[in-house]
């Protein structure tokens, strides 16, 4: 089936740059959010992210001028998914939540339409298996920020069809992003990977093998990371880093145990960058040692 009209469902943090994205591929576009604040935030983020991609020289002002003429918001699920024959929801990471919302779609929207969960770690097969068209459901995981990370993780859940995989790979390409395919795994390729280094860096700091910002330091500069496993967690969350760890020790094994210094650090309401200390101090101007 041709893909000319996208739905995003959940306008958060990943749903706007999601919509962002499918705009300037040319799609036409459609943002759902429950939260009529949301929606207005996340327009202006859309009109804004048109702007820099202009002034960067990666979008076109013609682009940029379509892309908005194309692009449309909902309050409803009924309503988003109605004409689109992709729907991507970027709703929050709650298994409960996402059953509801294919549920919703496999109700709402039109026959054959393709439905596609940003998940960074659930099982699109489960959600897969509350609609009548599980070869239609599939993962595509987008990286934050969406407008100027590259990849996109294309997840392959039990029974999606080869056809499905091939028209998100399209889309991929048309979004200007670079398509990796992975069988459903716990954490996929990227989640999985980057968890234990993180883990891995905080076993060290609680060993006192080195300093946050050595190991930091010694990450960027010595294996060519952009950014360091600390400041890479302390933007994360550790709350969210250590949910994500907490699942892949459920499902992948002892490897995966959350460091006790992660966890102690999340007891003391100390999550990153967003609550202002995370490992690092960030009450003042400046990043500094927590
Ligand atoms: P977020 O909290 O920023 O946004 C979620 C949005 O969903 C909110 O605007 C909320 O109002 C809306 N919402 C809640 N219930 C809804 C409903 N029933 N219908 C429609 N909208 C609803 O969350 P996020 O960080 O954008 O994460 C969304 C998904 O993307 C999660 O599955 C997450 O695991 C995944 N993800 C997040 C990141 C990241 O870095 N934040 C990266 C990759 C994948």
């Amino acid at each position: 089936m041709e893909v000319r009209t996208i739905a995003v469902l959940g306008a958060g943090t990943m749903g706007r740059g999601i919509a962002y994205a499918a705009a300037v591929g040319r799609y036409r576009t459609i943002l759902e959010d429950i939260s009529e604040q949301q929606l207005v935030q996340a327009l202006e983020y859309v009109r804004t992210s048109l702007d820099e991609g202009v002034a960067r020289g990666k979008v076109s002002a013609e682009q940029k001028v379509k892309a908005l003429a194309g692009f449309g918001t909902a309050r409803s699920i009924e309503d988003a998914c109605r004409e689109a024959e992709l729907v991507i929801e970027a709703v929050p990471e709650d298994m409960e939540l996402k059953i509801e919302v294919f549920t919703l779609l496999d109700k709402f929207a039109k026959p054959g339409s393709i439905f596609a969960s940003n998940t960074s770690s659930l099982s699109v097969t489960e959600m897969a298996a509350v609609t009548c068209r599980p070869e239609k459901c599939v993962g595509m995981h987008f990286f934050n920020p969406v407008p100027k990370m590259k990849l996109l993780e294309i997840v392959r859940a039990l029974e999606t069809s080869d056809d499905t995989l091939d028209t998100c790979r399209e889309v991929g390409r048309r979004m200007g992003k670079q398509v990796v395919v992975v069988r459903e795994a716990p954490g996929f390729i990227t989640s999985r990977i980057n968890a234990l280094i993180g883990n891995e860096a905080f076993q060290m700091l609680q060993e006192g093998i080195a300093s946050a910002e050595d190991i930091d330091t010694a990450i960027k500069l010595g294996l060519n990371h952009p950014m360091g496993p600390f400041e890479m967690v302390d933007l994360v969350g550790l709350d969210v880093r250590l949910s994500i760890l907490e699942y892949l020790h459920k499902t992948l094994g002892e490897k995966f145990r959350p460091a006790p210094l992660m966890v102690q650090y999340v007891k003391a309401g100390r999550l990153g960058r967003k609550s202002g200390r995370g490992v690092y101090d960030y009450s003042g101007a400046q990043k500094s040692r927590g």
